[in-house]
């Protein structure tokens, strides 16, 4: 479960994050939707611990990971990413990015490479590179890397911006049934109104900074809070 309180980030004296709350549980799927420039990276890589509040604390699983005193380093938040440049290592195998942030013994790491390439289709790729495979084929690996480790929380900054219509609703679907087998916490971050409509459990609506609506999908498509909002359901960018 993840908590974000009043998350505040100004740059040059704008209040580019603007008292953001957000609570997200185990297996649901929140997507922070929003126009262009309206804060929604600068949120998630603050919850990842690349980039520092003003104010506001994070909460894993109850526990404070960060707040203006105290800081968990990126790599022991037990936090995935997945963003739209998810670049894999083109020098390793397939194998071995799946298995880059994986500790224990050989085998182990080996078992739950294995695992997640059988899921998303790929273990004949296992000893293949990066260069061989197709732009979706290549997402879906990046997916596994990052579900490799079993982080509790994924952040994913419009993951599949980068694909063609015909190959992103399947990579959408598939990805959405990995994180919910795995009953992981998903901030999912798009400006596409359909995405959101297709992929959340939540949808928050953000604004200038600000959450303006929070809502189950329907409820939110359905009784938009203002003018603003129906013009950006509306719009089909
Ligand atoms: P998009 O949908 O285009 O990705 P976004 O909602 O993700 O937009 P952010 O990347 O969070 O928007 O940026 C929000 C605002 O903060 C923008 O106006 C941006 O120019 C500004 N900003 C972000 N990072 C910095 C920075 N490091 N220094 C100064 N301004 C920044
Ligand atoms: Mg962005």
């Amino acid at each position: 479960r993840l908590e974000i309180r009043n998350l505040v980030r100004h740059f040059s004296g704008r209040a580019v994050v603007d008292d953001v709350s957000l609570s997200i549980q185990a297996g649901q799927v929140t997507c922070l939707l929003g126009p262009s420039g309206c804060g929604k990276s600068t949120t998630l890589r603050i919850i990842a611990g690349v980039e520092m509040q003003d104010s506001g604390e994070i909460y894993v699983d109850g526990t404070l990971i960060c707040d203006t005193h105290f800081r968990v380093p990126p790599e022991r938040r037990e936090i995935g990413l997945m963003f739209q440049d998810f670049a894999l290592f083109p020098h390793l195998s397939v194998g071995d990015n799946v298995a880059f942030g994986l500790k224990g013994s050989k085998e182990a790491k080996r078992a739950r490479v294995e695992e997640l390439l059988a899921r998303v289709d790929l273990l004949r790729f296992i000893d293949g590179f990066p260069h061989q495979l197709s732009g979706g084929e290549q997402q879906r690996v990046a997916l596994a890397r990052s579900l490799a480790p079993k982080p509790r929380i994924m952040l994913m900054d419009e993951p599949f911006s980068g694909l063609d219509n015909r190959l992103r609703d399947g990579i959408r679907d598939e990805t959405l049934s990995l994180l919910k087998e795995e009953d992981t916490a998903v901030l999912l971050v798009t400006h596409e109104p359909e995405e959101a409509m297709r992929m959340a459990d939540e949808i928050a609506l953000m604004r200038g900074g600000k959450i303006v609506q929070q809502g189950a999908p329907y409820n939110v498509y359905t009784r938009p809070v203002d003018h603003a909002a129906v013009a950006f359901f509306s719009d089909t960018n």
